[in-house]
């Protein structure tokens, strides 16, 4: 899609470009929801047109104005509609998006770990996808595991990347960016926002290389959706997208179309969660079966003062963490006993789940980098935050 205007560009009011990003050509088109493009191939006119246009996007490129999309492996219009819109949202030049969040970061470790250069430095806490995927060397890349002050003396010439999630899951530890990309020098920093969204934080700014995203999270926003997205500049976007055109992780036009829908609804779910969650962790707090909460919103948990109003990130968002007295028994059956909360994995969504990481997501995750056995996850959606305060008292009684 090549959008001829886009008027809603004068506005840089993220709660605008949600809505309106990468939907900017639909009235030149006269329709008002984007289409979906199923083809999986497209006819190429000419032979040459038809080579010349495989050639530049085999080689990463966007295709030029008149090229035939040649194939869905190598370009969808309407993926790049989603890629267009979480691009802006970022403030990055291009977004490439992939069937998860999981097959975003396998190409993105791929594409960088090049050239001798195989070496990443990873900031623990992180997803625990991803730090299996590190710890195990799957791609062929060697880790480095670092704490945020650490990552300058972990670089070596070898070094690719350095991998950061902030705030992290599950305990919501938040790392300074800024001071993480001085320490980084000239070695590209991916920070994994799939936690803090666009509207809370966004690392490019702060001078990171990389976002990524694990789009089934906030940006689908409706648990109906898996899906991943990088966004980063143009060169190095060319250099990731052969990678998945060769690797085959595409995100199909029908999630792609449901991801998109979500985004225009992304800033006042992320507020509206933001403030539940903030309710919830207040009341946890004072709660007699809970030793400890982790949520942006208590000053315990944000020392460096990282979040609020014009700082790294705009508020606290909506994930949080607790950790029950009696340790694991009590945390197995709390999470068995909720009714309205859902005991289930994933966050972000409209209603509120919650986990158990050491048993579930991070159970591949070994040693210190461990989340505490008493640790409940709880991902606060729309829901009255009353009735989730009383399922929580019902479920902790
Ligand atoms: C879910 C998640 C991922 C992995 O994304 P998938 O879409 O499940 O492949 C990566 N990072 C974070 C923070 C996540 O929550």
């Amino acid at each position: 899609m090549t959008p001829s205007s886009r008027p809603y560009a004068e506005s840089t009011a993220r709660d605008t470009l949600a809505v309106h990003a990468g939907r900017a050509d639909l009235t030149e088109l006269g329709v008002h929801a984007p289409p979906i493009d199923l083809s999986t191939t497209n006819p190429l006119g000419d032979v040459e047109t038809g080579g010349s246009a495989y050639e530049n996007m085999a080689g990463g490129h966007r295709p030029r104005p008149g090229d035939p999309n040649v194939y869905a492996r190598l370009w969808n219009p309407t993926v790049a509609r989603f890629e267009e819109a979480v691009a802006e949202l970022e403030g990055g030049a291009a977004g490439i998006a992939f069937a998860s969040g999981m097959a975003a970061m396998t190409a993105t470790l791929i594409a960088l770990t090049r050239d001798g250069r195989d070496h990443v430095v990873a900031v623990r806490p992180l997803y625990g996808g991803t730090d299996h995927l590190l710890a195990t060397g799957l791609l062929g890349t060697r880790v480095t595991f670092a704490r945020a002050e650490d990552v300058a003396a972990a670089i070596t010439p070898r070094t690719a990347l350095v991998v950061v999630e902030t705030p992290a899951n599950p305990t919501l530890d938040l790392v300074d960016l800024r001071a993480l990309v001085a320490a980084a020098g000239s070695v590209p920093v991916l920070v994994d926002n799939t936690v803090a969204t666009p509207i809370l934080q966004r690392p490019l700014e702060s001078g990171a290389a990389l976002v990524f995203h694990s789009a089934t999270k906030f940006l689908g926003g409706h648990g109906d959706a898996l899906g991943g997205v990088v966004v980063t500049d143009e060169e190095t976007a060319t250099r990731i997208r052969p990678v998945r055109a060769l690797t085959g992780g595409v995100l199909s036009p029908f999630t792609a179309y449901l991801l998109h829908r979500g985004i225009p609804t992304l800033p006042i779910r992320v507020r509206a969660q933001q403030d539940h969650a903030t309710r919830i962790a207040a009341h946890l707090a004072t709660h007699p079966a809970v030793r400890r909460v982790f949520h942006p919103s208590l000053p315990d948990c944000d020392a460096a003062r990282l979040v609020g109003p014009g700082r790294q990130m705009a508020g606290p968002g909506s994930l949080l963490a607790f950790e029950l007295t009696d340790g694991y028994e009590a945390a197995a059956t709390a999470a068995k006993r909720v009714r309205l909360i859902t005991h289930a994995v994933s966050l972000g969504g409209v209603d509120t789940l919650i986990e158990h990481p050491a048993a579930v997501t991070h159970r591949p995750v070994v040693g210190d980098a461990k989340p505490a056995p008493g640790i409940l996850r709880l991902s606060v959606g729309l829901e009255d935050p009353r009735d989730l305060i009383a399922d929580l008292e019902q479920a902790l009684g």
